[in-house]
């Protein structure tokens, strides 16, 4: 979800990572990681719940599923934005690098990148040479490596806002299951879980502009498939350990 935490970062007058687009793809991200949350803990509980009908261990269960996959998918945002982190910043080091030893070189280098842009070669130079004299840093960051220098990608605000996602996920499930009685939250947590992927897939769909039955039917398909197999298998457990 590193998009995630981009997305978030980019100012919103940037050209290529700004405003509305930023925001929706932010939520689209978000969606995402809750959906991982509900498929996740809806699968485990619902496995548990066809072993056993214990209330206490199906909340057990749940919370350290939850628990589990919120740093699960925080330590795996950390490390993978860090990493991105470092490569941004190594990038950015070594362009200064070069501004600073060859500074004519860089200057035709910026001019050819805005005669790929398809600007005239004149106009190319004098784009390159005025954005030169402004922040020349600035301008080899963004046309040449895509990369605000200002505005890096915190690693800490992407792990927080995927667990936050997975825990919002993954509190419908169990509060699906542990509410009703006894005897109908199985049935019960199966039309929750449905129905919120149905709606996640629908979202998504919307933010992301493509169509939105295949997105529903993919999402509902594949969340039910995983609450079957684990209620088979916890039920087969479950007798064989009884
Ligand atoms: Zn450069």
């Amino acid at each position: 979800m590193a998009r995630l935490e981009r997305a978030v970062s980019a100012h919103p007058g940037e050209p290529h990572r700004g405003g509305i687009a930023s925001r929706l793809n932010w939520l689209r991200a978000g969606v995402l990681g809750a959906n991982d949350g509900i498929v996740s803990t809806a699968g485990l509980v619902v496995g548990v719940a066809g072993a056993t009908t214990s209330a206490g261990a199906i909340l057990t269960a749940g919370v350290a599923g939850l628990v589990a996959g919120a740093v699960s998918m925080a330590l795996g945002e950390y490390v993978s934005v860090s990493s991105q982190r470092d490569t941004e910043r190594a990038l950015l080091a070594k362009e200064r690098a070069e501004l600073d030893e060859f500074p004519e070189q860089e200057l035709d280098e910026l001019t050819a990148l805005y005669e790929a842009k398809g600007l005239a070669p004149a106009t190319a130079r004098q784009v390159a040479v005025e954005l030169t004299a402004a922040d020349a840093f600035a301008a080899h960051a963004e046309v040449e490596l895509g990369i605000s220098a200002q505005e890096l990608t915190n690693p800490w605000h992407a792990a927080g806002s995927s667990a936050l996602a997975f825990t919002a996920g993954s509190s419908l499930p169990l509060a699906a299951i542990l509410l009703p009685p006894a005897g109908i939250r199985i049935p019960v947590t199966f039309v929750v879980v449905l129905v919120a992927l149905a709606l996640t897939g629908l979202i998504s769909a919307r933010l992301g502009g493509s169509p939105a039955t295949r997105a529903i039917v993919r999402l509902v398909t594949g969340g039910a498939a995983a609450m079957v197999v684990t209620y088979g298998i916890g039920h087969l457990l479950g007798v064989a350990a009884g």
